[in-house]
Parts: structure tokens; sequence; C-alpha cells
């Protein structure tokens, strides 16, 4: 039995639904084949699931057609399914324990932060569009000459969710809650590499009365059952979380087969922009939180770290230090703060960029290891001497590797945070108001935090700019990709208000 270091039990989840949710019932694969999922923690094995593909996303596809076209969801009243998602809302909250051990047993997460974080903000996420669900609507137009239209929203139809393995069940609601909101029904394929908490939410949502064909989730990999679903010829609309080359595929697929709709939010290459007049302590427990959160697995990581000259050196001094704290471990122990890279295969990548940085020329003042006996993970890494040029300030690592690069001038900043194909998110030390603004307006990025960071809420809508994606997840503006407008006009005549 698995101890906390402080000697108490870790409770590891049971692992209690593995197989493809179709039409509201778990389901074998039509081939029969299962995949592993494993534990990052040691690299074993926890479980085999159920390996969709082409054949099964069919499946899936045809239960959320039919359950679109003449199921009850898309049309009940908004209230009803509102009611509906705060039921969902309620069961998750009663299950936050088992979810979130189940995302750090698949994921390497942090056990603390899917407590209090990611699974009740699924929850308040549920409850935020289910209050939306009853306030979709329209408007009343007065055309030119006797015409006048009104416009109605519709539910886009049946949607695709493709998603990744970061954040695991944030990822499932943020696309999943607000198509439930708009009428949607929808497949969702969740990454094969976390595929266990997406099949709760399935016997969850069964729960609390979502009626069947509704939610269908087909686990598998990407270019057999993310392929089938992203060129599917009765998909009306795929919304995609992952990386940009990924991205690339998916709006290829849409565009050879039905020309469904389709939003992207991928990587980036976030900048965070510290200037002089920062509290070097603030700015460096800020920087250090925005790369290393989350194993630096996150798609918005601070990943470049520009420092005014006139701190740099203390900024520089103090940044090591605080690694020297930074606890690397089992993610079941709430004394860590940083756990397992989520598999072999992410692991081995960072371990190559640390590699390049290395002999691109760049300075390994701290990390750059791997740590434990067993498992993946890696020591918080920190480089300086870092040029624009560099792979290491270019690439998306996605790990715990923060490049620290100096600047002079506000101008200088600007440009060099601009200076990449990405732009998902940026983020701002500063005291003076004017430089906050000034270059909150310049930098090309879907979120900017001034003196914070991570600063996430269900109703603050973020994406991407650039080749970070586009459309938006969160927020009322997520409600758009899953509605269609139609403007319904007829003549008026005789109306006294021309
Ligand atoms: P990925 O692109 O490899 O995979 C994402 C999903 O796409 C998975 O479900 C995968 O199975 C599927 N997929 C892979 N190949 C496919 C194909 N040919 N057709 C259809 N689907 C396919 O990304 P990942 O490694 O899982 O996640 C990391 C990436 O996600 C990073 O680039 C990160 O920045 C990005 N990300 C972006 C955001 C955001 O909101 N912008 C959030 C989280 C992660």
């Amino acid at each position: 039995m698995a101890m906390n270091c402080n000697g108490s039990e870790i409770k590891m989840p049971e692992i209690k639904f593995t197989k493809l949710f179709i039409n509201g019932h778990f389901l074998d694969s039509v081939s029969g084949k299962t995949f592993e999922t494993r534990d990052p923690r040691t690299g074993d094995v926890i479980t085999r699931v159920a390996e969709g593909d082409k054949a099964d996303i069919d499946l899936a596809v045809n239960a959320a057609r039919q359950a679109f076209d003449n199921g009850p969801w898309p049309r009940m009243s908004g209230y009803q399914r509102g009611r509906i998602l705060m039921k969902l809302a309620d069961l998750i909250d009663q299950h936050i324990e088992e979810l979130a051990s189940i995302d750090s047993l698949d994921g390497g997460k942090l056990l603390s932060h899917g407590k209090f974080l990611d699974i009740p903000g699924c929850a308040n996420s549920l409850r935020y569009y289910a209050g939306a669900a009853d306030k979709i609507h329209g408007d009343t137009l007065k055309m030119s000459g006797e015409f006048q239209a009104y416009t109605l929203k519709e539910p886009v139809g049946v949607v695709g969710h493709i998603i990744p393995w970061n954040y695991p069940s944030s990822m499932f609601f943020c696309k999943v809650a607000p198509a439930l909101a708009a009428g949607c029904t929808m497949i969702v394929k969740p990454a094969e590499q976390t595929p266990l908490s997406a099949l709760y939410y399935c016997h969850l949502a069964k729960l609390a009365g979502i009626p069947d064909g509704v939610i269908n989730v087909v686990t598998g990999f990407g270019p057999t059952a993310g392929a089938a679903l992203a060129s599917h010829m009765d998909v009306d609309a795929v919304s995609f979380t992952g990386s940009t080359e990924v991205g690339r595929l998916i709006m290829e697929a849409a565009a050879k087969s039905n020309l469904k709709t389709v939003s992207l939010e991928l990587g980036g290459k976030s900048p965070v922009l510290i200037f002089d007049d920062a509290d070097v302590d603030m700015a460096v427990a800020l920087a250090h939180t925005s790369i290393f959160t989350n194993k630096g697995e996150i798609c918005v990581a601070g990943s470049r770290i520009y420092v005014q000259e006139g701190i740099y050196d203390e900024f520089v001094k103090k940044a090591v230090e605080k690694c020297k704290n930074w606890v690397v471990g089992d993610p079941f122990n709430p004394q860590v703060h940083q756990g397992p890279q989520v598999d072999k295969m992410q692991f081995e990548r960072v371990l190559k960029y640390i590699d390049i940085g290395k002999k691109e020329g760049a300075t390994l003042l701290t990390g750059g290891k791997p740590c434990g006996e067993k498992g993946y993970y890696i020591e918080p890494t920190i480089f300086t001497d870092v040029k624009d040029d560099m792979k290491i300030a270019q690439d998306e690592i996605f790990g715990p590797v923060m490049s620290l690069i100096k600047f002079k001038t506000i101008e200088e900043a600007i440009e060099k945070a601009n200076s990449t194909k990405y732009g998902l998110a940026a983020g701002i030390v500063t005291k003076d108001l004017n430089t906050a603004n000034r270059v909150s307006r310049s930098i090309r990025s879907g979120v900017i935090w001034i003196n914070c960071y991570f600063a996430f809420d269900q109703d603050c809508p973020y994406g991407g700019y650039k080749m970070s994606g586009f459309g938006r997840d969160l927020g009322l503006n997520a409600l758009d990709k899953y509605l269609q407008v139609k403007s319904v006009v007829t003549p008026i005549f005789g109306s006294p208000w021309l």
C-alpha cells in the first residue's frame, strides 16, 4: 500500500469505466482491440481501455445524429437543459476526490490541483453554461425598405471534440459544457494518454439524465479515431485542442470532407515581460508559477521570461534559489509541487530539448536532469543566455524548462514577445499603468495577464492569435462555436417607424 510522506495512506482510485460510451451504453470496440494506459509515476500499466477507430466513430456519429435529428435534447427549453447540467455539476461535486485521483494516476497531475481547482472548475463551468442555456437568443432587426428580420440561434448539430492530455477533465468540460447548453449532440475523442476520466463523466452524465446519444466518448488514437471524427461527413463542427501540427491536419480533414466548421486551440510559447520597477520577489514567484505549474504541461506556460536589465542579475539569482525549494515527486503527496511528465514520449522530448539548449550555447543554470529511480520526473530547469532564434526560445517544449532573456527597452520587449509564430498568452509585471496598457495592446495574443498568471475562470474567454489557433473556449464566446445564426426576413407594410 502506498503511503504519503506524512504517513497517511494514498488512496488509489478504482477504475470502473474502460469501454467506449456510445448511445448511452458502455461497449467494447468493434475490432475488440484495447490499449494500455500507464501510470507516469512508474511507467506501469494501469488498465486497458477499448481502442475505438473508424467503425466506432461511425457508430458514435450515428447515435449523435439520431439524438440531434429526432431526440429531445435540442428540442428541450434551455431552462430544462440547464437543470440537467446543474444536476451533472452536483454529481461531479459528489465525486471530486475520485475524479481528481483518476487524473493524477493517469496523467501525473497533482491531486491537490485536481481536488481544489480542476474538478470543482468543471462543475462550475457546467453551472455557468446551465445559466446561459435559457439566455441564448437572436435579435430583431429593422431592415432598410419595408422588411424586418429576426435572427435565431440554433444548435450547430453534431459536434466532434478532440482533446489533449494535459487537463483531461477541464478540457472535456470546456468543450462539452457550452455544446450541451447550445443543444448540440457530440462525440468526444479524449487523448490516448489520459482516457479514464472522460469515461467516468459519461456515467455521471447518464445519472444526471442526459439522454442517450447526446454525449458519446470514443477512446483511441489520433490518426485512427481522431482522424475519422475530423473527416466524418455527418459531423457539423469540430472543436480541437492540441498541437499546432495536428490542428493543421484537422483543418485539412474538414476542408476535404464536408467543410465542417473548425475551431482550434493550439500550442503556445508565451512570454512573461518583467520590467525594472517590478517587485523582484513577486516577479520571480510569478515567473516560476507560469512555467513550472503542472510540470510545464500547459499551453499557456510562460516559457520565455524576459527581464529588464536593471533587475536581471537579482532576478536570475532568486529564480535559481526558488527552484531549490521546489519538490518534484509523487503527485498524490500533498508536499509535492511537481509530478511526472505525462508519459515516456513527453519525458524524452523534454530531455531532448534540454540537450538542444545546451548544444545551442544557452547556459544551464539549474536542473536539466531526470529525477527519481523510476517514472517520468524531470528537475525544474532554467537556461540563461538564451537567444531569440534558438530552438528552446521558439519551440513549445511543454515541460518544466524556463528560458531567461534580458532586454533593455519597452520597444525591444514588445518586439521580442511577438517574435514567435504563436500568440496564446502573455504576462506583464510592472507597477506602471502606462507600461501595462501599452504592452498589453501591443502583444498579439489571446490572453494577457498583468501582475498575475493563470487567472482562469469559466466566464473569461481564452484562445489564440496567429498559429495558436482561432475560436474561444470559456465565457459566453464559447457558445458561438456551437450555434448557427439564421435570419428570418418578412416584409412589413405600413409600419409607423420606417
Ligand atoms: P496532440 O495534438 O498530439 O493531440 C491532441 C489530440 O488530437 C489527441 O486526442 C490526439 O489523439 C488527437 N490527434 C492526434 N493526431 C490526430 C489526427 N491526425 N487527427 C485527429 N486527431 C488527432 O496534442 P497533445 O500532445 O495531446 O497535447 C499537447 C498540445 O496541446 C500542446 O501543443 C499544447 O499547447 C496544446 N494545448 C493547447 C491548449 C489551448 O487551449 N490552446 C490547451 C491544452 C493543450
